[in-house]
């Protein structure tokens, strides 16, 4: 169709109008059929979702420290899911020694640094000269400077803490200050040994301010070190059939987080698709042939997954098939599974996009640890690194690799217990 110049200007205008008032009919039309999911769609939606749900809540705690009342809180609302679900549960607790700083403190001038104990080093409170050590605290960079009687202040990296408050220990420093090599604080060091001198972290802001005053003039400080050993009770979440006393397979995951971090992927994603395991296996015989855990302080040390195999019977941990552990499962693309040699040839064929590493990781900082170290056969599932790692960031997860984990923990759970 072609159109006279002076006519269009009029006709352009009816047009416009016409198509402004007309809703278009296509996305309408999508709109009503696409987004109107069937019951059985909105159902396997909520189910999909469920885990994904499951993180928000726990997440919505707030950070999840073991021996905490939030992360007492945390347990309850997983065991509830679990009888939810048609799962008797019983809460494991035990006890163990947590280093924790009740207020640590760097104070100059009327001025005070928020600082942090470190776990090995000594409470007190002393004051003395603030000494700026070159480089990064090796032994040689202590003969640049005299440290004998005074406060050392160094900077974190390169080598481990142990060895900077050793070298300046050996000195005669009286106390030392590791300041972050990142403009945020330093949350909690641990060292390998005991000192008797006290040892506290800061900012790298801090420090770099602190730095830049030693080199204008000498600068006295008090530090205030009040890191001690409290003692903590961590409560295992134990989830199993009526009646089954003897699984096949462990399944489990960590559901603390560090401080200051909510830990959604740090790991509300695994405790998630753990859970949601147990839900779709609930009606099927396959419910009986594992039990389902929430570990409490592994991000202390292990202490709930250590306190599991303590508590077991040798009979009890050899007639395991194997132990699955879901750690960070909620961030990253490919899914990383390692464990026992046996186990992993299992799961390639059962998930030949997998992409497995050795059996390395049966000493890796994570739950499968401690009962590899039992002899178990372990599977460790895992997607790696990421930047809000540990971080008050780590809030959120992507559902779709929070469901792909599920559905390849199913299919290998299955496998397992018909192998
Ligand atoms: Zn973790």
């Amino acid at each position: 169709m072609s159109v006279r110049p002076q006519t269009k200007s009029w006709l352009k205008v009816v047009l416009t109008t016409i198509l402004l008032l007309t809703p278009t009919a296509c996305a309408v039309q999508n709109i009503t059929t696409a987004q109107q999911p069937t019951v059985k769609q909105r159902t396997q939606n909520q189910t999909d979702n469920q885990a994904y749900t499951d993180v928000q809540n726990l997440v919505n705690m707030g950070p999840r420290v073991a021996g905490t009342p939030t992360n007492e809180k945390a347990s309850t609302y997983i065991e509830q899911q679990y009888r939810q679900a048609g799962y008797r549960t019983r809460i494991q607790t035990f006890t163990y020694s947590k280093f924790r700083d009740a207020g640590s403190s760097l104070a100059l001038d009327g001025t005070t640094i928020k600082a942090n104990a470190f776990r090995g080093s000594a409470p007190g409170k002393l004051s003395g000269k603030l000494v700026a050590v070159p480089n990064f605290g090796r032994a040689n960079d202590f003969t640049k400077v005299n440290v004998e009687g005074a406060i050392a202040i160094v900077k974190r990296g390169e080598i481990r803490f142990t060895e900077k408050v050793q070298n300046a220990t050996n000195a005669g420093a009286i106390g030392v200050v590791i300041f972050n090599n990142k403009p945020d604080s330093l949350s909690s060091g641990t060292l390998t040994q005991t000192f008797k001198i006290p040892v506290v972290g800061i900012s790298g802001d801090d420090g770099d301010t602190l730095i830049t005053r030693t080199q204008i003039a000498p600068l006295n400080i008090d530090l205030n070190a009040n890191g001690r050993n409290v003692d903590v009770t961590g409560r295992n979440v134990i989830a199993y059939q009526e009646g089954v006393t003897q699984p096949q397979v462990i399944i489990g995951g960590h559901y603390d987080s560090v401080e200051g971090s909510p830990g959604a992927n740090d790991n509300a994603s695994g405790t998630a698709v753990v859970l949601d395991i147990a839900r779709k296996v609930s009606q099927t015989p396959l419910a009986r042939q594992a039990w389902f855990i929430a570990f409490d302080a592994e991000e202390d040390g292990l202490h709930g997954s250590r306190a599991f195999v303590n508590a077991a019977t040798p009979q009890f941990l050899s007639e395991l098939k194997g132990m699955m552990n879901f750690d960070m499962v909620g961030v990253n693309n490919k899914l990383l599974i390692g464990g026992s040699s046996e186990l992993t040839k299992l799961a390639k064929v059962v998930q030949p996009q997998a992409q497995l590493y050795g059996a390395n990781c049966a000493n890796g900082a994570s739950d499968h640890a401690p009962f590899a170290a039992k002899g178990v056969p372990i599977l460790f599932f895992y997607r790696g690194m990421e930047a809000n790692y540990h971080t008050p960031n780590d809030k959120t997860v992507d559902p779709k690799l929070l469901n792909e984990t599920i559905q390849t923990g199913l299919d290998i759970f299955k496998r397992l217990v018909n192998n």
